[in-house]
């Protein structure tokens, strides 16, 4: 996995991919791992961490709205664990009502590194909306201006654990539904 980079020359059309939205594809280079895998540790549960936060950075993370698109065992868009709301990646990392416990804890501590940095008004001139919170989130290189490449580091390891913990609850709220069969357990993303 840490052959997560692309030649420079192809960022540009990488750039235009909507599954690509959010990653900083200006720090693409052939070689260099992403950040992602330089804040994490070679240990198990941090590689699956980043690969929970790698197939949210690149679209290949399987919601609801993903399979309705693709026509995938003839789902629809709405979130099996809240049965509300469409369920995209912006649903399950900041707007589940299902979830909600699960990301308080872990994005208030992303949150709370954040403004120990750039303070409380740039945090609200900055991420006073859902597009910009949910970049930060994925990949906090699109504001590597405001932040030391530690920081980075920190605040990615972070946000990969936010990332990581709503997949488990996620998976772990969809298991007792008992609406969603054990084979389809490993079928998240499609990979
Ligand atoms: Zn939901």
């Amino acid at each position: 996995m840490k052959n997560f980079t692309t030649d420079r020359k192809s960022t540009v059309s990488l750039s235009k991919k909507s599954t690509l939205k959010y990653i900083n594809t200006k720090d693409l280079a052939v070689g260099k791992p992403h950040l992602i895998w330089k804040s994490l540790r070679s240990m198990v549960s941090e590689v699956k961490m980043g690969i929970t936060k790698a197939r949210m950075l690149t679209g290949t993370f399987m919601t609801q709205v993903i399979k309705h698109k693709y026509n995938i065992e003839h789902s629809d868009q709405i979130c099996k664990l809240c049965t509300i709301y469409s369920e995209d990646l912006t649903h399950i990392i900041l707007d589940c009502p299902a979830l909600f416990s699960t990301r308080q804890i872990y994005y208030n501590r992303l949150k709370i590194e954040v403004i120990n940095v750039i303070g409380e008004s740039k945090w609200s001139e900055l991420f006073g909306n859902k597009d910009a919170i949910l970049l930060l989130i994925l990949d906090c290189t699109n504001f590597s201006k405001y932040f030391s490449v530690d920081q980075q580091n920190a605040i990615t390891k972070l946000s990969s654990v936010l990332c990581h913990q709503l997949y488990l609850m996620r998976l772990k709220l969809l298991e007792k539904t008992a609406k969603v069969p054990n084979k389809q357990r490993g079928s998240d993303t499609c990979i």
